[in-house]
């Protein structure tokens, strides 16, 4: 047994992408919702989690994302719990989180969850108003939103995210407010505010417009309730409630992705696995890893590239094959420098794949 202080942390990602709708605006991988497919999928998870057993790693953030991990049964979240647990080691107090829907939301699936040691939940309310509901076609309604809410502070899920989409055509100031307003008089600990994208409109300019409007009143309205912005678009009430497993991301640390389409990052290589469920089932079954694709970006560019999503910024040695890149974005003040880092300005936060194409 390796002692704990030389075992390497990691943070495993792994995909469920099964959905009883499929919402025009998604760009997940999904595919619909059979109770018979997501138990094959379940079994081929266990596979791929044991052909990827290895004593050296700790577990230290685990996350379930999707498509709908909340349609998984309890039966099927405690298998993989319990397939992870026999194959890897686990830190104490690993965040675990699960994506949840607020229509399948019920005490005693939250319950069973809490217990299986699930601390996270991250729901996808979207938004509280019945007219954005409306206008994403989404299954649920406000007061399943509502209920999704308390019912999981009820289980004991200290520990909630919620996910909101903003700048759809007809949201305005108002809904905005009522929505964060919501999560501020639940005390949520974490919210996501996400802008709609890949939606043609007609007005492209007027569309640019109002997601300029919007997400800065967002940010600034969810300042003032006290959640302080972190990444472009993950807001958090005090640093202990960041979201510790994607900050592994920004910041450039290693996770394994599991599952069809999940990506990972472990000793300096990216790669993903096939988002082809046929190949993922043929793969697991003769005994391979679905890894399709590997990483093209150098470590420096993909630390930059990671790390400028973060209001802090990465350190300012990260840009060293970059001086003249960094001294163009500096003096036209996108890009600042404090204390031995560089960030994006705040207020150019919505430049960023411009400010990125600098580096790529
Ligand atoms: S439920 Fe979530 S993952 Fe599934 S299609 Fe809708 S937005 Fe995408």
């Amino acid at each position: 047994m390796l002692k704990y202080t030389t075992m390497k942390k990691i943070g495993v990602y792994i995909h469920i992408p099964f959905c009883k709708r499929k919402c025009f605006y998604c760009h997940f991988l999904k595919y619909a919702y059979e109770p018979e497919l997501v138990e094959k999928y379940v079994n081929a998870l266990i596979k791929e989690i044991r052909l990827r057993a290895d004593s050296r790693y700790i577990v230290d953030t685990l996350y379930f994302g999707g498509g709908s991990p909340g349609l998984l049964s309890g039966k099927q979240t405690a298998a993989i719990m319990a397939a992870l647990r026999e194959n890897f080691g686990f830190a104490p107090g690993c965040e675990i989180t699960l994506e949840m829907n607020p229509e399948d939301v019920n005490g005693e699936k939250l319950k069973t969850l809490h217990e299986q040691g699930i601390n996270r939940l991250s729901l996808g309310i979207q938004s509280f108003a019945t007219a954005d509901l409306t206008y994403l076609k989404r299954a649920h309604s406000r007061e399943q939103s509502l209920t999704a809410v308390e019912e999981a502070q009820n289980a004991g899920f200290t520990s909630l995210n919620l996910d909101f989409i903003i700048s759809l055509p007809d949201q305005d100031k108002k809904i905005l407010e009522q929505n964060f307003l919501a999560a501020r008089k639940y005390k949520i600990p974490h919210i996501s505010a996400y802008i709609l994208e890949g939606i043609k409109e007609k007005n492209e300019g007027k569309k640019e417009q109002r997601d300029h409007d919007l997400y800065f009143f967002s940010r600034d309205l969810l300042a003032s309730f006290g959640y302080r912005q972190y990444e472009v678009s993950n807001f958090a009430r005090g640093k202990k409630s960041r979201s510790k497993h994607n900050l592994k991301y920004w910041q450039n640390k290693e996770y394994m992705g599991l599952g069809t389409g999940a990506s990972g990052y472990e000793a300096g290589v990216d790669y993903k696995n096939t988002t082809s469920i046929k190949n993922y089932f043929a793969g697991i079954a003769a005994g391979r890893l679905p890894h399709v694709e590997t990483g093209k970006l150098a470590c420096d560019t993909r630390r930059i590239v990671m790390g400028l999503r973060l209001l802090e910024g990465i350190a300012a040695s990260s840009f060293k094959n970059y001086p003249r890149e960094l001294e163009m974005l500096l003096s036209g003040g996108l890009l600042l420098e404090r204390s031995g880092r560089i960030a994006v300005h705040p207020d150019k936060i919505l430049l960023l794949n411009e400010i990125l194409g600098y580096f790529i």
